[in-house]
Order: structure tokens, then sequence, then C-alpha cells
């Protein structure tokens, strides 16, 4: 069953309260159409006779010409207070006070006896409103300027007692001000559940916004006929004042001892804030001069309210904005903005009032004050990034949306986590502890209504007190602070943003300067392979020719031309290899990694016989979209060297990849998001001499050798570039995990 009293549709509930009495006129001939059943009763005319009568049948033209061309007007909003003078049926002249409103195609006057006698003068009125506007000053409270207009309200009302309601963020509210007679229960501070005024009734609120039952065991007063001529339908009583009210909110006000009630609605900003309730014991009239007194003393409160908020929020404001301009201030001037925003973590915790601060930056988590620990704090912002996709996310309540936050409540109920890059990961989080308390409800807030054997709505019977403690939450974000933290990521990209462009820049040249480079490095290698071979040729032909004619020096320092001449121009042979790499298309297709390695084994077979030489594959390997030709020119280096560096008696050779349950294992969600999420992880592993830490990086420079040339038949320095030149073609990455004299593994992606 639905927590909330009955949505029945109680703007067309079909009837209105008999204390005045309703026409529905048609526009332009102001032609009684529709009548309430309760004229007889007022005016001694019955509904039958109205019917069809012009309206200058009871309300003298003269009274009616002034207004009329108002009444023409397709946007008429409506008048309230007019004094008109009514003939009944015996030709008397009586004084009533009219309401007329156009809603769609209809116009609906409502009149109410002007109740002279009981009216608020204009000059008791003044003196009241006086008293209460000049009780106004800056000191007052929120909470104190409440009550004042709680109290004034009941001093000129002389309601039994005057409530002031606000409506929190999930619409139910809290009494924040109130005035009483003394021998009833007091409901200050009590909460109310957002079902006691459901949305329905909140829309009309905020569209007539004072609402008036004198009577709660009023008698409902029906139309004739009873649905609207124009709509056929029952007549739309939106912005009616006389408008009947649901059995349910009847039975609702009897059981908390209401016998007459106004409540008029406080809108700020087109929206519901808050209400002001004025209950009777007894069945009480209000006049409609002392009705209009009211509202427009609550028009002044909500003005004062305006005020009071804004000069509490402002403060905070501005002390807000000075922390957030410094903070920019300072890190506009630094470099590397987002590598160096651990060294203002004090600023950003400070910003706003939390207890602690979480930076998480590429793959580094650090904090300030209490904050949840870093494998929490990565499966939080991982549910954020599935569930919410803005930049910036927050609530108080953290546990009731995520209950793996359940664990670490006491000090993060609330975050506001701000998302600065998902590639890297760049958060920035605040965390706000649980704030514990207890919240008075009027009545169990779980039970609003129940249904009786006749399957009848009824709401609760009781408004005792009900206590709730609440646990799994924080203070609430202020608006301020989530318009500063937006305006905080803003700034910050912006900053980064120029900083990228800075770095773009430098790319480029950079990205220049390589490909000149390489086109250098072709036509060095292209042009001076032919003199090379040449002088090579040469040294040779002189050796075979005149080889006997030289002494012993003269023959050596030829062998040694040619032998430095074959050596450079190996050297040229490699490094045009890696030019063309640079320059090449590649070709993608798929590829069966098996075939690419069989090739290789095939090539390097002498070598691999000439050593005792194990090899593995542990599975059998996948087939992939790459370049074919390039994949087997990387495994042949990587295999060559793993043969070449190595020393034991028995090399063992792995060849793999590792499935996606190991690399999960193996690597953070966060590694492999860095990796590009790749499908597979290859590895060729080795138990050679291994590759010291500081050399890890090195070792994938052009013409890097960490040995002499003599030493494991060591080659030019060029094959790990090209491997990862050939991985960073197809996408991939390239890194190594080696341990000296054990071994190395080198792992690498292709996507
Ligand atoms: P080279 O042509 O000299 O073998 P590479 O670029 O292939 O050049 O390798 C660079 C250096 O990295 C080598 O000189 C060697 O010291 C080291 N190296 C490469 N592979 C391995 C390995 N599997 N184990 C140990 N050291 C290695």
């Amino acid at each position: 069953m639905n927590n909330t009293h009955q949505e029945v549709p109680i703007h067309k509930i079909g009837c209105i309260q008999p204390h005045g009495i309703l026409l529905v006129l048609e526009a332009s001939e102001l032609m009684i159409i529709q009548v309430s059943q309760n004229t007889e009763t007022h005016l001694g005319i019955s509904p039958e006779e109205l019917l069809g009568k012009k309206l200058d049948r009871i309300i003298s033209s003269n009274q009616i010409e002034p207004i009329k061309p108002y009444l023409e007007e397709k946007e008429f909003p409506g008048m309230d207070c007019l004094e008109v003078i009514v003939t009944n049926h015996k030709n008397e002249k009586l004084f009533y006070i009219g309401h007329i409103h156009r809603y769609e195609q209809t116009l609906l006057l409502e009149l109410e006896k002007d109740t002279n006698q009981e009216e608020v003068s204009l000059i008791d009125f003044y003196r009241s409103s006086e008293f209460s506007v000049s009780q106004i000053n800056n000191d007052l409270t929120f909470d104190q300027l409440c009550q004042i207009f709680a109290q004034e309200i009941r001093k000129i009302s002389g309601f039994d007692r005057v409530m002031l309601y606000e409506f929190d963020y999930d619409w139910h509210g809290k009494v924040i001000a109130e005035s009483k007679i003394e021998d009833i229960d007091s409901y200050l501070g009590l909460h109310f559940p957002a079902g006691d005024i459901p949305p329905l009734s909140r829309h009309l609120f905020s569209l007539q916004p004072l609402r008036f039952i004198p009577d709660v065991n009023y008698r409902p007063v029906g139309f004739f006929p009873e649905t609207n001529p124009i709509t056929q339908e029952a007549l739309d009583l939106s912005f009616s004042i006389l408008r009947g009210v649901s059995p349910i909110h009847i039975e609702y006000l009897q059981n908390m001892g209401v016998g007459a009630s106004m409540t008029i609605s406080l809108v700020k900003d087109n929206k519901l804030w808050g209400l002001i309730a004025c209950h009777h014991k007894t069945p009480k009239f209000a006049s409609r001069g002392l009705r209009m007194a009211c509202k427009l003393l609550a028009k002044i409160l909500l003005l004062e309210l305006a005020n009071i908020r804004r000069t509490h929020n402002y403060q905070y404001q501005v002390q807000i904005q000075n922390k957030e301009k410094d903070l920019i201030q300072i890190i506009s001037n630094k470099q590397n903005l987002f590598e160096n925003l651990r060294q203002y973590k004090r600023q950003l915790l400070e910003l706003f009032e939390a207890e602690g601060l979480g930076i998480y930056l590429g793959d580094h988590y650090d904090t300030l004050g209490r904050c949840p620990r870093k494998q929490k704090v990565i499966e939080l912002i991982e549910w954020i990034q599935n569930n919410y996709h803005q930049p910036i996310f927050y609530t108080n309540k953290l546990p009731k949306i995520y209950k793996k936050s359940e664990a670490y409540k006491t000090i993060a109920s609330g975050v506001l986590v701000m998302s600065l890059s998902n590639n890297p990961w760049q958060y920035i989080l605040w965390f706000r502890p649980e704030q514990k308390h207890m919240v008075n409800w009027a009545g169990s807030p779980n039970q609003l209504v129940y249904l009786d054997k006749n399957q009848k709505l009824h709401p609760r019977h009781s408004f005792k007190q009900w206590q709730e403690i609440v646990d799994g939450k924080s203070l609430p974000w202020q608006t301020i602070e989530i318009e500063t933290a937006f305006g905080l990521r803003k700034s910050m990209l912006e900053i980064g943003f120029q900083e990228m462009n800075q770095l773009n820049q430098l790319n480029y040249e950079l990205q220049q300067k390589n490909q000149d480079l390489d086109a250098f490095a072709y036509i060095a290698s292209h042009d001076l392979k032919e003199p090379l071979r040449g002088i090579y040729n040469y040294a040779n032909f002189l050796l075979e020719d005149y080889g006997d004619r030289l002494d012993k020096d003269g023959v050596y320092q030829l062998e040694t031309l040619v032998r430095l001449s074959k050596k450079m121009a190996n050297l040229l042979d490699s490094l045009l290899e890696y030019s063309r790499l640079g320059r090449a298309n590649f070709s993608y297709e798929e590829v069966n990694l098996n075939e690419v390695i069989e090739q290789v084994l095939d090539m390097i077979k002498g070598r691999w016989e000439e050593n005792s030489v194990t090899l593995n594959i542990p599975r059998p390997l996948p087939i992939i979209k790459a370049d074919g030709a390039r994949l087997y020119d990387l495994y042949i280096n990587l295999l060559s060297n793993s043969i070449k560096y190595n020393d034991k008696e028995d090399k063992i050779i792995e060849i793999g990849y590792l499935s996606e349950t190991e690399m999960l294992s193996k690597f953070s969600h966060h590694q492999l998001h860095q990796l590009n999420d790749p499908p597979f992880i290859f590895y060729v592993r080795d138990n050679g001499i291994g590759i010291s830490s500081e050399h890890k990086k090195k070792i994938f420079q052009i013409f890097k050798r960490l040995h002499p040339p003599e030493k494991y038949g060591g080659g030019t320095g060029i094959g790990l570039t090209i491997v990862q030149k050939i991985i960073e073609r197809h996408g991939g990455k390239i890194w190594i995990d080696s341990i000296v004299d054990t071994g190395t593994t080198f792992y690498f992606t292709l996507t």
C-alpha cells in the first residue's frame, strides 16, 4: 500500500464548501451556465432559476461594466476582493465579496458574504502589521523571525495554533515556529512526513496561496448541472477559494483535533518553500479581510526570510569564494597542476566543511584527515563511474545508496567527488562523517494511512511524537558548496588545459624533429651504404691482390678496415630498418600468433640447437589483428635476446599471454585501464642474466647496449628500440619485470 494520503483528483472534487456560492459564466455574454447548489440558501434563488440567466440577474450591470474589459482578456489572472452588491429573490441588496478567475474557457465567480462586523479594520491591520514589521531588525535570527510572524498572525487571526512549516528537500516538513493557546500539545520541532501533503495538494497550494476550511464538519455543496457544460467534465477548481476538501484530509484534521483551518503557502522562487498553518479546535470563520491581511503578512515574512537567509548565505559564500580564489591563484602560478595537486591538500580540505580529503592521481592516493582506505575509494569511484555520469557527484547519505560504504559510514556518510579526468584517474574527494541525530515525527512516518475492513483509506489516528534515530547521513552539502565545486573544477581544467596546450606544442615540435631525424637516418643510412660497400670491396681487393706485398702491420690494418666497414654496414642496416618502421604503413589482418612463432623458431633454429634451450608455450596463443610481418620481427628480437643474454646451462624460455582472470589478479583495474583495457597481455620470459632496475627503461633507447660487443655476442643495441616501435605502432605498451641473475619477462600489449 502506498504510504501516502490517497491522490484523489482533489481539484475536480465536484463540490465547494457552503460559506459561499459559485457561478460558472460563459465569458462573452456573462451567462450563468453552472452554479453551486446552495444559491437558494444564500439568495433565495434556486440553481434552476439562475441557469441560463445573465449575471445581471443578481449583480447590476453598472457593477459589472468596469471589470468587463478585464474578463475578456485572454491572460486574465483573476481578481480578488471585489465588493459587490447582490440582489436576492426579495430584491434586497446583500453585501458580498467576489473572487473571479478564468480557468481555460470558463469564468468562475465565487461570492462570499461580506462579514462586515468581524472585519479587521484597516487601522487594526495597519497597527498589527506595523508592529510586526517594526520588530524586524538585522539582529534577528531566522528562527526568531519565524516565531514573531507566527505570534503576529495568531494575534490578528485568533486561531488556537499558528505554525510555520518548512519543507525539506524530500518534501517532509518541519515545524520551525509555533504560537498556540496553552492547553494544546506543541508541534514545534516535529517533522511531518511528505505523504501528509501529497504532490497534488502541494501543487494546488502553489496555485492558490490561501486555503480556508472554516468548518471541517461542513456539508459539501455540489453543482447544477454536475459537469461543466463547456468541457463536459467535472469542474476544475484548481484556483477556487471555496473548493471542497477531500474526505481523507477532513479525517486527518479531525484526528488532529482541528475544527477549522487556514493555510497560507509560502512560495519562494516559484517553489513551495513552506506553509503557515492555522488551526482552531472549533469551527472558526475568518473574514475575507482578515484572510487578506494574513496573506499580506506572509508576503512580508517571505521577503524578510529571503533577506535573512541571503545574509547568512552571503557570509558563507564570500568566505568560500575567497578561499577558492586564493587556491586558484596559487595553483595557476605553479607548473604541472595535476601532478602537484597533492601540495594543496590543506587548502582543498578547508574549502568546504569536510573532515577528510582524498586525491587520487594516476595510481596514487593521497589523503588528509579522515578518509576511507585506497581500495574502498577505488571501488567507490568505479561505482560512481558506472552509475552516475556527472563530473561532480555528491550525497550526504552514501550508505543509503551504496551499501558497501556502510562499513566506513562513520567517516564518509557524505562525499563530494570531483572528477578531473577518467584516464588517467584524477579525482578529488571530500568526506563528511556520519551525524547521528534524532528526528521527532508527528506520529509514525511508517504508517501514514491504513485501510479499514471496507477497504476505505484512513489517515493515521495519532500525532503523538515518534522518535527516529537517523544514521548513515552527514550534514548536507550546501548549494553554494556544489556551485563552488563546479567553479573550481572548471578553473582547474582550464589551467590544466593551458598546460596541456603547451605540452601539445612541445610534443608537436618533438614529433617534427623525430620525423626529420627519421628522414635523416633513412637518407644517411641509404646513401652511406653505397660508398661503404665500395670501401669494403676495395679493402678486400687490396688484401687479395697486394696482401703478399704488405708487411704484417699493413695486412692487419687492411683486415681491420674490412671488419669495421662490415660492422658499419650492419649498423646502417639496423638504422635503415628502424627508420623504415617509422615511415612504413602497417597492414593489420588476422594473425595466428602460433604460426608466427613457428616461423620465428624456424629462423633461429641454428642458435637454438647450439644452446640447450627448453621452450614452453603453456597454451596456444590467440589469433589477433596485427601486422604479422612486424610481429615476426618482434619475436625474433625478443627470443634472440633471451638466448643471447642467458648464461645458464639450461636455458628456459616461455612464450605466452595472460588470460583475463590472470590479468585481474596481477594488475589493478586502474592499471589495466591505463593500458587501455587490453584483451591480452603477452609475454616472453627467460631465466637469463636479468636487468637491474636502473636499466629497465634505458634498454629501449636506440644503440643502447649494456655490454661490450664481445660479451654475450652483443648486437647493435637497436633490437629493443625496434621492438618498442612495433608495439607502439600497434597502440600497445612494453615493460619488463626482471631479477638480476634470475631472469627477465618482457610484457607487452598490442592495443
Ligand atoms: P642488442 O642488439 O645489443 O641485443 P637490444 O636493443 O636488443 O640490443 O638490447 C639492449 C640491451 O638490453 C642489451 O645490450 C642487453 O644488455 C639488454 N637485454 C636485452 N634483452 C635482454 C634479456 N632478455 N636479458 C637480459 N638483458 C637483455
